[in-house]
């Protein structure tokens, strides 16, 4: 899976505020991603992400 800045991604576990939608605001080794609802960022390597996420929203 490839992540490019400002791509809004789903995971399969939610976010403790209940959403279970980001958006990619860095890339790289490791991909910054932010709560779309609570705006709450986190680092999270790449290999990892690629297992949480369910599918990318276009
Ligand atoms: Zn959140």
């Amino acid at each position: 899976m490839k992540y490019n800045i400002g791509d809004r991604i789903i995971t399969k576990k939610k976010h403790v505020c209940g959403s279970d939608e980001w958006e990619v605001t860095r890339t790289g080794a490791e991909i910054k991603i932010k709560c779309v609802k609570c705006n709450r960022e986190i680092m999270i390597f790449k290999t990892e992400l690629d297992k949480k996420i369910k599918a990318p929203k276009n």
